[in-house]
């Protein structure tokens, strides 16, 4: 059984591929995600979203703040729902399914190879019908849904915010947080890492593994929800907590 704690900056053996790897999948996936996202935003229009939401509200300050800001965000989030958002989610659902082969080739080598190997990663070549490396379609399709949900939420949220918050440009001030694209970087993140988890899983699973313990970053940063899911380990395969814990997880699942 390795050591449950990874030490992210000393990395030894097969975890510096294993972590190489999936640094450079989230960059990937952050960038060909935020791309898709821009792409689809070309042309949004939040002036008619201002103008309803200034109907019911006005300019004034008000002692309903927060009220003021819901609305915002009510207005914001309606926009986005008119539009299809087809290039995001066919991005996230690539990013999800490169994610899980990524995943199922670290899973795969973590436990076939020797621990001090840190030779770089084969990507598998064969389809598998048990604890295959693709995941299909559906499934990323699934995944892409999802995330994709809550950041159309979680975006309508911030940009009503600096909208109800702005004091000279309302649409201005929404439409360029909107660019920026920070809740699109966190649904990219979580639908590598839940991809990249349930990938190891299912190599683990195609290898006949019994168990795994949950791994955390082994730094100070390393926060209590991940802290107690390590000191629970180890698990069944099919029981353990799923990755990520929370957007920005570092975790990953070792075989026991
Ligand atoms: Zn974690």
């Amino acid at each position: 059984m390795p050591d449950a704690t990874l030490q992210l900056r000393n990395l030894k053996g097969i975890w510096r591929p294993v972590y190489a790897r999936r640094l450079a999948l989230h960059a990937t996936a952050d960038a060909v995600v935020i791309a898709a996202w821009r792409a689809d935003l070309h042309g949004l229009n939040l002036a008619p979203a201002v103008d309803a939401w200034r109907l019911v509200f006005g300019e004034a300050l008000t002692p309903a703040e927060r009220h003021r800001r819901q609305a915002a965000a009510q207005a914001v989030a309606a926009t986005l729902a008119a539009r299809n958002w087809r290039r995001t989610r066919a991005a996230l659902a690539l990013a999800a399914q490169r994610a899980h082969r990524a995943g199922w080739t670290a899973g795969h080598a973590l436990v076939t190879r020797d621990e001090a190997d840190d030779s770089d990663l084969d990507e598998p070549d064969n389809p598998y019908t048990i604890g295959s490396p693709d995941l299909s379609d559906d499934r990323a399709d699934a995944t892409a849904a999802a995330v994709l949900s809550s950041a159309l939420t979680a975006s309508a949220t911030r940009a009503g915010r600096a909208m109800a918050d702005s004091a000279e440009d309302p649409e201005g001030d929404a439409e360029e947080l909107l660019a920026a694209g920070l809740d699109l970087e966190l649904a990219a993140d979580v639908a590598v890492s839940a991809s990249y988890g349930a990938g190891m899983l299912a190599a683990y699973l195609g290898a006949g593994a019994q168990a795994v313990v949950w791994m955390t970053a082994g730094d100070a940063r390393v926060c209590n929800l991940c802290q107690g899911n390590e000191d629970d380990s180890p698990y069944s395969l099919l029981g353990a907590p799923s990755l990520p814990a929370h957007a920005r997880c570092r975790c990953c699942l070792a075989p026991a």
